[in-house]
Formats: C-alpha cells, structure tokens, sequence
C-alpha cells in the first residue's frame, strides 16, 4: 500500500467516531447535543464529501456552557498554581501521546497538508507546556515603595472567558488562546469555526482525560451568528479572545459593548516581504515562497505581497514562479504534498475570483492562476506581477497560496507601499545592510517583523497586529495580562495627615 493509502487508511479509522456519532458539543464534562436537537453537516474539502454531523449551537446552549463555566471557575480559580501546572502538563503529554490522530483529523477536515499539521499538533502541546510552566507564578505582583507608601501588585484570573478561533489551522490556534487562559486560572467557553469542528471535540476530551477538572473547558460548536454572538453577549464572560476576520472583530466588538466585554483581536493581514537587491536571495526566494504557500496561504502571518527591488525584480519573480510551478498539490496526506485543497467551496470561490480580478486590472499570472481538477477545493499556487499596489490583489487578504509581486525603486518607496494596506500584522525584511533593517523597520507598520527570516515563533514573543489586524499581544506574559486583573493594594509607611472635612 502506498504511503498516501495507509495514511487514508488511519485517518478513516480516526474520523469513524465523528461520521457515526457525529460532533457534538462538550458542557460540564458531557458529550451533549444541541438543546434544539439541531446538526448541521461538515463536509471534506478533498471530495467535498460529508465528514460529520454537527451539533448546532444557539444561545441555550451557550447559557449551559457559560454556566458550567461559572461554576468551575470557582474552584479553577483558586486552584493551586503548580496544581494547575501538574495538569497542563499532563495535558501536553496526552496530545503529544494522540498527535497522529490529531494531525491525520485536522487534514482531513481542513485540507492542510500532513507535512505541516503533524508539527501543529506537537505546536499545541508546546503551547501547553510553555504556559503551564507559568502558572506558579501568574499571579505574582510587584512591590512599588516611595516615600510614602508600599503598593502591593497581584493579578488575580478575570473570569470565565470565551475563545474563539478560524478555520484555517484551528487545533494549534486554539491551544494559543485556551492554554494560556486555564494557565491564568480561567474557565474557557471555546466556539471553534463552522468549517473545521473536529479536532476541538479531540482537545477537550484529551484534557479532561489528562485530569483537567469537568467544566474548566466546555465546547459549544455552531456558526457565528447565533453561538458565536451568544458567546460574545453573555454577561459573565468577561473575555474574549478572537482569531478570525477584520470585520468579524468590529462585529463582536460592538457585540460585547454592552456587557464591557474585555477583547483580544487577531485578525486579518496583507503582509509584506520587502527584497532589497543586496539580499541573500536564494534564502529569500525560500522564505517568500515557503511564507505564501506553505499551509495553504491560509495563514495570517502569510507574506502575500512581495516588495521586490526593480533591478532584481524580474529575475527574483521568476524564480519565485518557477518553485510555484514544482509545488505539488495534492490530497493532504501524500506525504510529497506541499498545497493541498482550500478549505471548503466558498472560500476556493473567493480565491478563484482573484484571479479574474487581476487579469482585470493589468496584473500578469506568471504562475497558477487555476482551480486543479473537478472535485475537491484544489488551487494551483499563484504568482501575480507587474502589480500595484492599488489592485484588489495588492489591497485585499486573500487568504490561499497566491501571492503578488511590486516592484519597488528604493527603500522611501518600499515603505510607503509596505504601510500602505488597512492591514498591519506582520513584515519581512530581506536585505544585508543591518542599518537599512532598522530605519526600515522602525517605519514599518507591523506588529510583527521578521529580518532575514521567515516567520519563526519564540513563545515568550509578543504576537498580535496594528491597524485592522488586531488589538492587544499574546505570548509570554503578554497573554496573561489578558486573562488576569492587575489589582493593587496600598499601604502608608507612616501615619499620614487626612484631610478633614466638615470641621
Ligand atoms: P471569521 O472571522 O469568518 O470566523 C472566525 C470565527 O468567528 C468563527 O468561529 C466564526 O464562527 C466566528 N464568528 C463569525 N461571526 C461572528 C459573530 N458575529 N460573533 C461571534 N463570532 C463570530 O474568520 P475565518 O474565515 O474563520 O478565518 C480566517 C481569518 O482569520 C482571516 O482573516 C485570517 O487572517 C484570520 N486569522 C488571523 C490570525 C492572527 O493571528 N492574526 C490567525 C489565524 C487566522
């Protein structure tokens, strides 16, 4: 049997549960379908085949889960630093011990190709180990003393929050967001997307069968609207962290503002990797193309426009077009598959339209430009030139393996095209005058920037946008701040004059 079949094979063996008992959703500790009874269905975006049956979520079913979030919350809370630490970690191994089943689950539901989700799952299990590591301390404050007065810092966890998360590589994302939350001491309402349910359901079980107490984490599935907002209105989630689109985060900003809703926005990018002619370009040739077209394009962080110096502009596109044109697409559990299907027809619909709207407004495919066979969301990886930087390709997140290639005179000019997007999330700066990277990058507006390099994660790095992608930091004790309230508590050094009224 080939290397693709056998892992078919396993993969089918693993989604059995799901197409039998279908998704449902996880409150309280219990598997639990909608109060309404309602399903609806996941397809695979390989054959566009049903997957699973899942639990459609409305507002009761947010109520149950936000309760069962309340209530263990309480004694969450108080837990022990290093107890909730012991059991993170346990948390860790049990997704290390189920990462093929995790990894072999998020392909078949996302089309994401094996090669990069098996690191995803082991992803997820560092980001548990990382901020377990910090809960014995989380709460910890600062002694700030002057002349006067000893004031006494402390954070303390904010209260049962709401997470939640995209499509486009939901299992390590979402660890992202609920680890560090539990870590904090907080109960975690998570509402995974629509699109790509499967691999939640796996995570709150592994917790709970790791020793994560009933309740702490709870699994309402459903769509945006009706869950989702539900989630974003209740009164006692006092947080919400979000992972999705620009005009989603506005949305469940405006959602959240009668209840003061504290919120932590990722969202969308349009992000520059800026090649100047003195650069090592055989390593920037690998990190542009490997930053649009690994994980589908559908990534955030995704170097979808390239900023190219015009004396090297041509030469440089065409390299680049060339490793699009070797790339293999295929079923994403051929192990040689580099592209694999987008995740579902409305979203390949929105990619496909790029195409059209590029070729109208002047730009060139020199590379892709097609959908790949019948069946399935399979697109070619795509390389547009003689763009501008006022083309919709140029302007708009596109969110698959297509890339589009400006050309740029000097460095005044990278940077005004660079920042000249709605977006701000990340850059990527190829140049060997160490010099020009800081002027550069002390313009840039990103909230993440990455010289002579692709996009290489240090958990204790702050990560998050400016602009239309996002508001606040994750990362480090950046995540914590979010999950927990800074407290303050004021002592006199001595007996101090009061002022007296009324007398
Ligand atoms: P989306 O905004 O359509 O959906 C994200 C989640 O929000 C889903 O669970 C969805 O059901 C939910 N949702 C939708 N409407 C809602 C509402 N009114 N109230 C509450 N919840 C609602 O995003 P998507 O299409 O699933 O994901 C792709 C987007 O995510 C892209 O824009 C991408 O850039 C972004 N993203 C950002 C980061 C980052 O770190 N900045 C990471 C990954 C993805």
């Amino acid at each position: 049997m080939s290397a693709l079949n056998e892992n078919i094979a396993r993969a089918q063996a693993y989604l059995e549960r799901f197409r039998t008992g279908g998704v449902l959703h996880h409150i309280a500790g219990e598997s639990t379908p909608a109060a309404s009874g309602e399903m609806f269905e996941s397809i695979s975006p390989i054959d566009l085949e049903p997957l699973a049956k899942v639990a459609k979520g409305d507002p009761s079913d947010i109520d149950r889960a936000v309760a069962a979030a309340k209530h263990a919350f309480a004694s969450w809370s108080k837990t022990p630093g290093k107890e909730r630490r012991a059991i993170l970690i346990k948390v860790a191994e049990a997704i290390e011990a189920r990462a093929e089943e995790i990894a072999f689950t998020e392909c078949m539901d996302t089309g994401q190709a094996l090669r990069f989700m098996a690191k995803a799952a082991l992803r997820g299990a560092e980001n548990f180990r990382f901020f377990a590591d910090q809960a014995p301390t989380a709460e910890d404050g600062q002694a700030l003393r002057n002349a006067n007065q000893m004031n006494v810092t402390a954070r303390r966890p904010i209260g049962p929050v709401g997470v939640i998360t995209p499509w486009n590589t939901p299992f390590m994302l979402s660890t992202w967001k609920i680890a560090p939350a539990l870590a904090a001491g907080c109960a975690v309402v998570h509402k995974p997307a629509e699109f790509s349910p499967l691999t939640a359901k796996l995570l709150v079980e592994i917790a709970e069968e790791a020793g994560l107490p009933k309740g702490v984490l709870n699994l309402v599935n459903g769509f945006g609207e009706d869950a989702g907002k539900a989630l974003t209105e209740h009164p006692d989630i006092k947080a919400i962290a979000f992972v999705g689109e620009s005009r989603t985060g506005s949305m469940i900003m405006a959602q959240g503002a009668p209840s003061l809703k504290r919120v932590h926005f990722e969202l969308g990018g349009k992000n520059p990797v800026i090649v100047f002619d003195d650069a090592d370009l055989d390593r920037a040739v690998d990190a542009a193309t490997f930053m649009i077209y690994s994980l589908n394009g559908e990534r955030c962080t995704s170097s979808s426009r390239l900023l190219v110096q015009r004396s090297i502009y041509e030469p440089f596109c065409a390299r680049v077009a060339e490793v699009a044109d070797r790339i293999k697409v295929g079923h994403p559990l051929d192990p040689d598959t580099v592209v694999g299907p987008l995740i579902h027809p409305v979203h390949e619909k929105k990619v496909l339209s790029y195409f059209d709207k590029a070729v109208e407004e002047g730009a060139t495919i020199a590379a892709g430009g097609a959908k790949v066979g019948e069946a399935g969301c399979f697109v070619r990886p795509t390389l547009f030139t003689n763009a501008t930087n006022s083309m919709a390709v140029a302007q708009e997140e596109i969110f698959g393996p297509v890339l589009t290639a400006i050309p740029f005179e000097d460095e005044q000019e990278a940077i005004n095209i660079a920042n000249d997007v709605d977006y701000g999330l990340t850059a990527y700066l190829w140049t060997q005058d160490l010099e020009r990277a800081l002027r550069v990058t002390d313009q840039l507006e990103a909230g993440m920037m990455w010289v002579n390099s692709e996009n290489v994660r240090h958990l204790p790095a702050p990560f998050g946008g400016v602009k239309a992608s996002g508001i606040g930091r994750d990362g480090g004790d950046w995540s914590f701040d979010f999950y927990m309230e800074t407290i303050n508590v004021c002592f006199p050094r001595a007996s101090h004059r009061i002022p007296k009224l009324g007398g």
